[in-house]
């Protein structure tokens, strides 16, 4: 096992990462590539943040766990397959497996510190004052590094309501619950409309739990180019998702980890076995000093950052969820490396930065959704209706010709355009095989590819993708 230490090894380290997720291990590893000193300072005994432990990876296995049962139970048939219209995924055999996948990865995290001389220091990390982090370990026991440089990047964590905004609110879990579930609930009610409660209502459903889908709005997706919360929403309806459009919980009755009654303003008493919370994410800025130091915080609580990752106080930075833009976890990594390009790189790098501009993104829903650029209204107001053309197609991915009509999943592709050139500006894609489709259009976005460009790329046929170089 690689070493965890506990005390400094230096009177003075070039760069403290308070946080090893995505975003810390990346700032950390690059800074130690350039042969710095690196400390990094993580409060649990496992690397790799909120991705690796309770974020994409689990999440991602759960999906494809979901993917294979829809496969099987609704369009194996189709294709003629006999014998395995019955497959039953076993979530409580399943989850260990899981967590020992996980539990892989952070050793690997560990190994790559320990390999290219990064310092894992385990303790919750609070800031002292520009220059001095203090450690607390588990024992207890504290002690201070001190460096030039300290980059914040703890993360954040679920959102729930008090029990005094919705009584009985302290009932229901959250994402990280989510992981900790041993057994398949056999009913669940998961509130929000975002990516996380999109994302795991679809699995529970698709694996077989009854699934009650509690949004405030009529569609899911609220910040997403309309056409997919029009076609998503719908989908999920139709797939066997209880939708409560309008909908917002009341109260909460029931014991913890028993039955519980979920009551709404609409007079419904939903009875569930498991009510997950999935109505956003706040910075775990709490206990870290910052205030004390003069570290800025926005209304929301994320520190507040200028286009180079400086917080308000000089030597001290912060990246990734814990700055609030773009909650993502190779936004994080991309932040942390050019920050440590920028601190300890060769002179090419002295102003690298990360461009929040046309990041790409994809919510792992039933089918999977894949986006980058404006959505229409913030095209259409950016640029003005007349300098805007939408193309758009929606189709059956061959895919489903097999398969029964009421399984025949939506593809819908749009591109948007601005200006005489046709500059391409967004584009929002739902359907089979959207999460991988994506990442090559996303370069093409962010080169300034026109529409031109995309009908001189020759189709790659039979694909889904071929409709996004062949729209008139
Ligand atoms: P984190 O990865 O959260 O790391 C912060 C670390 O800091 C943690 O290890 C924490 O223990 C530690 N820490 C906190 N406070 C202290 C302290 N005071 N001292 C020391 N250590 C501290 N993103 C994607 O790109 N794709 C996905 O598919 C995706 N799926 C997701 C699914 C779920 C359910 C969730 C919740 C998130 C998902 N995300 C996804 C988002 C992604 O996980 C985050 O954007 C990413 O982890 C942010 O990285 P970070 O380094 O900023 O923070
Ligand atoms: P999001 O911000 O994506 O969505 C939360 C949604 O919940 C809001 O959009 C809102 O929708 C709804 N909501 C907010 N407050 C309430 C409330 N009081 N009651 C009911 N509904 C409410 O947060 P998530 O927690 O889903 O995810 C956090 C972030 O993690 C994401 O933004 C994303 O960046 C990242 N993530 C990325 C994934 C990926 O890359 N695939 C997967 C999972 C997470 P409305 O206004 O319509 O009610």
């Amino acid at each position: 096992m690689p070493p965890i230490f506990d005390k400094p090894t230096a009177d003075k380290y070039d760069y403290i990462v308070i946080g090893g997720g995505s975003g810390g291990s990346g700032t950390a590893r690059r800074a130690a590539s350039y042969g710095k000193k690196v400390a990094v300072v993580e409060a649990t005994p496992h690397l790799g943040g909120t991705c690796v432990n309770v974020g994409c990876v689990p999440k991602k296995i759960m999906w494809h766990a979901a993917d294979l049962q829809d496969k099987i139970t609704n369009h194996a048939g189709g294709y003629r397959f006999t014998g395995v219209e019955n497959a039953k995924f076993d979530w409580k055999t399943f989850k260990p497996q899981r967590d020992a996948y996980i539990r892989r990865l952070n050793g690997i995290y560990a190994n790559n510190f320990d390999r290219e001389g990064v310092e894992f220091h385990q303790g919750f990390g609070k800031l002292l004052s520009a220059t001095e982090v203090e450690v607390k370990r588990p024992d207890g026991q504290t002690y201070v590094l001190k460096g030039d440089n300290i980059c914040i990047t703890v993360g954040g964590q679920p959102t729930l309501p008090s029990d005094e905004e919705i009584p009985g609110a302290s009932l229901g879990i959250d994402s990280d619950g989510f992981f900790a579930l041993e057994d398949q609930p056999k009913r669940v009610a998961v509130v929000g409309a975002g990516y996380i409660a999109v994302e795991l209502a679809g699995i529970f459903n698709v694996l077989g739990t009854e699934t009650h889908l509690l949004i405030r709005g009529e569609t899911v997706l609220r910040t997403f180019d309309p056409t997919l919360q029009e076609t998503l929403t719908p989908w999920m309806e139709k797939s066997g998702v209880h939708l409560h459009k309008q909908t917002h919980v009341t109260k909460v009755e029931g014991e913890k980890g028993g039955p519980l009654t979920v009551h709404t303003d609409k007079g419904e008493k939903i009875e569930v076995d498991v009510l997950l919370w999935a109505i956003g994410r706040h910075a775990s800025t709490k206990g870290l000093g910052l205030e004390e130091v003069g570290v800025k915080l926005d209304k929301k609580g994320d520190i507040v950052v200028d286009e180079y990752q400086n917080t308000s106080v000089k030597g001290v930075t912060a990246i990734g969820d814990v700055q609030g833009k773009w909650l993502l976890t190779p936004v994080a990594i991309a932040a942390g490396r050019r920050l440590s390009n920028r601190l300890f790189g060769p002179e090419k790098f002295k102003n690298d930065k990360l461009s929040y501009e046309n990041i790409p993104t994809v919510v792992f829903s039933h089918p999977p959704i894949g986006t980058v650029g404006l959505t229409e209204p913030e095209a259409r107001k950016k640029y003005g209706d007349d300098q805007i053309k939408i193309y758009r197609s929606g189709f059956r991915a061959l895919y489903f010709s097999m398969v029964e009509e009421e399984h025949k999943e939506p593809t819908v592709y749009k591109l948007i355009c601005a200006g005489p050139e046709e500059k391409v500006v967004g584009v929002h894609i739902i359907g089979l095989g959207s999460d991988e489709v994506m990442q090559g259009f996303g370069v093409a976005v962010k080169m300034g590819a026109t529409k031109q460009d995309l009908d001189d790329t020759v189709a790659i046929h039979p694909t889904s993708g071929e409709e996004l170089v062949t729209l008139r």
